[in-house]
């Protein structure tokens, strides 16, 4: 359950635009990136002018790291879903990102139940959800077509779960899930369509990535 602990904003300023990564300061004059919209580091500024001059292999690297980090997932897992798309039958970069969306921490973001999929993944990890009626503090599990997501009982006496109703209401849900704000619950009706998954993502280029 390894995750990335380094500097979150640096990540948007690497990929050359907002990840939206920290919930509501992404939309606020803090956003680092709004500041500084160049690379990190040294070379930073320059590096950005280079990018039109990127060779295939780097454009697909970028493409690769890019929904690693919007998706919050570290190299190994994720090659380990590129390795399951291409099992499926289908498009393996539809597939690919059918896999992401699945992830609970996702869902739970998608849901409205979190300002970020970190901030998902925290309440995940810290066992406020159960899956199918049973507390599970593993934000990688993968819900299928049916699988439904509530807050546990023991936690919606606590502030957070208690001003989450009003706070979800402002936030829109995809057409795959289903939910009940009120009650803190969701559920999976099916996978996503491509169409349905919205930041920029080329899928495409993360396959030529992993097949080269
Ligand atoms: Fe990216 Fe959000 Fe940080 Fe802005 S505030 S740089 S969008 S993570």
């Amino acid at each position: 359950m390894a995750r990335y602990t380094g500097p979150v904003c640096k990540l948007c300023r690497r990929e050359g635009e907002k990840l939206f990564l920290k919930g509501a300061r992404c939309f606020s004059p803090k956003c680092s990136f709004e500041r500084r919209s160049y690379g990190p580091g040294q070379h930073g500024r320059s590096a950005m002018f280079r990018r039109n001059r990127q060779s295939d292999f780097a454009r697909q690297l970028r493409a690769k790291q890019k929904a690693r980090r919007v998706y919050g997932v570290l190299e190994r897992q994720f090659r380990r879903y590129y390795e399951t798309a291409l099992q499926r039958r289908g498009l393996t970069g539809d597939n690919l990102l059918q896999i992401l969306e699945s992830r609970l921490d996702n869902v739970v973001y998608r849901l409205g139940f979190a300002a970020s999929r970190a901030e998902a993944r925290q309440l995940v990890t810290h066992g406020h959800f159960n899956v199918n009626g049973r507390r599970t503090d593993v934000p990688s599990m993968l819900l299928s077509p049916g699988d439904v997501v509530e807050v546990r009982e023991g936690s919606r006496k606590r502030k957070y779960f208690k001003e989450l109703p009003s706070l979800a209401e402002q936030r829109s849900a995809p057409a795959w899930l289903m939910r009940d704000v009120n009650a803190l619950s969701g559920s999976v009706l099916r996978l996503p369509e491509r169409a349905e998954i919205d930041g920029n993502l080329n899928e495409q280029l993360i396959v030529e990535y992993y097949s080269r």
